[in-house]
């Protein structure tokens, strides 16, 4: 297979042609073999359901190729003969393959199916409509859908995927023989890459293909492609995997929290520096949760209070221009909550502190009450933007603002000064102002601190 089409990509030329060639769907691929070796000539209708990635499309096509195949080998596709030829070049109208889910087929998928589903086979045995994402069709649809497959014409065969079976009407499942595709295994998906390697003649580690494999969250068109992209630079290896790809390996994760446990500032903001010059942040705390999930009982209390600091990073992290940043904010109140400092408090009563009260004076009860007083309500934003009219409001008013203090009279926003945002806030200020008024059953001004974009999330991060 591999020097007849060295100009494809590795993913296309791997993208299985056969039953045998799948792989982590042995389940399913034993009764679909089986029924094509017995009855491929008696017709039925077909729904694949599962999870995205999981070859469903793929069967599909292959299932179209053996039922119309002239020279079936054990229930698969021969792949040589003229129907196969004609299925695999897209060069026969008796195969038809719809997106449901795309629009350009929203509109004439009934059409399609009423119009044309009556008609004899031209070049094919029979005629095969592939609908996938099928659960997106239009209820009239699904009406011309069901009536070709209740009163069959012999010679039209329905192969229906979908991700969302519960979706699909129970009148049409009813009818169809339902296959459930799973997600492919890890060990199975490290074993096909490692095939392609010994095909492709790769130099490789399988620890770089266990990498791969995680990456790519099951999909193997990606790891292939991911394959494909990493062999340009030699050998498979994790640490050109990780090069390539911008990800971190596990020695690279263990080797941060080591920094970490030191409490050393400097180092570990320089630590988080150097990362940043090579890997994406973003990926690096989703892979710094999946190992802490993996390794929680080596060192729990440290793994446990870290893991809250990667939460509060992957919450920001997609908003945040400056992850680096965004890092060493999260770090820093790492270290001073592991050195039992509260610096919340503190940094706000040095704002906005009256003269004759010190926090050493402060009764205990004084104190209580102040923080309580002074504590945001995430919920009453929430409250006060859900009342408002526009939805594009609400959402930029819920990204880009909060409340940080409730006083007696006052109502104190933080913004983090977007320009959209300002000038919506600026139209909606009256609005909101009658509306905390409504919320809090009194009279309260709107205060509005602008801050930089740092700033604002700095401040979010000490709430
Ligand atoms: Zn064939």
């Amino acid at each position: 297979m591999a020097d007849v089409t060295k100009s494809q990509s590795l993913a296309n030329r791997y993208r299985p042609q056969t039953f045998d060639e799948m792989i982590g769907q042995q389940h399913i691929i034993w009764i679909l073999k089986a029924k094509m070796q017995s009855d491929s000539s008696s017709l039925q209708n077909y729904l694949l359901c599962g999870p995205r990635w999981t070859w469903k499309t793929t069967s599909a096509r292959i299932l179209a190729k053996a039922i119309n195949c002239l020279d079936p080998h054990d229930g698969n596709p021969c792949n040589k003969c003229a129907n196969c030829e004609l299925i695999n070049s897209w060069k026969t109208t008796d195969y038809i393959e719809i997106d449901a889910a795309s629009n350009t087929w929203v509109d004439n998928v009934r059409e399609v199916i009423i119009d044309q589903a009556g008609y004899q086979p031209i070049s094919l045995k029979k005629k095969i409509y592939v609908i996938d994402e099928v659960h997106m069709l239009s209820t009239a649809a699904f009406n011309a859908l069901l009536k070709t497959i209740e009163e069959p014409s012999g010679n039209v065969c329905f192969i229906l995927a979908t991700t969302e079976l519960q979706k699909v009407p129970q009148t049409i499942v009813s009818r169809v023989q339902v296959f459930n595709f799973k997600k492919i295994p890890q060990d199975e998906m490290v074993a096909h890459l490692w095939n392609i390697c010994k095909t492709e003649w790769f130099e490789f580690e399988n620890e770089a293909l266990e990498l791969i494999a995680t990456i790519s969250e099951w999909c193997v068109r990606d790891a292939i492609k991911y394959l494909d992209q990493v062999s340009v630079l030699g050998k498979i290896s994790t640490e050109n995997v990780s090069q390539f790809l911008w990800i971190s390996t596990d020695a690279t994760i263990k080797s941060f929290f080591e920094i970490v446990k030191t409490n050393d500032r400097n180092q570990i903001f320089q630590q988080i520096d150097k990362l940043a010059q090579w890997t994406d942040l973003q990926q690096f705390a989703k892979q710094c949760i999946g190992y802490i999930d993996a390794h929680i009982m080596d060192d729990t209390d440290f793994y446990l209070k870290v893991s809250e600091t990667f939460s509060e990073i992957m919450r920001q992290v997609r908003f945040y221009p400056y992850p680096a940043v965004l890092y060493k904010i999260a770090f820093n109140k790492f270290l001073w909550e592991g050195w039992e400092v509260v610096p919340v408090k503190t940094e706000k009563k040095v704002e906005k502190k009256t003269e004759q009260k010190t926090e050493k004076k402060a009764e205990t009860e004084e104190k209580k009450e102040e923080i309580t007083e002074n504590k945001p309500d995430w919920d009453l934003w929430e409250r006060i933007i859900s009342q408002l009219q526009s939805s594009t409001t609400r959402q930029v008013f819920k990204d880009h603002m909060t409340i940080d203090k409730v006083t007696d009279n006052e109502v104190s926003l933080i913004h983090d000064n977007n320009m959209i945002a300002k000038t919506m806030l600026e139209k909606e200020h009256k609005e909101i102002e009658t509306l905390l008024e409504k919320e809090l059953g009194k009279k309260v001004t709107l205060n509005v601190q602008w801050m930089t974009k740092e700033e604002y999330f700095q401040r979010l991060m000490w709430m």
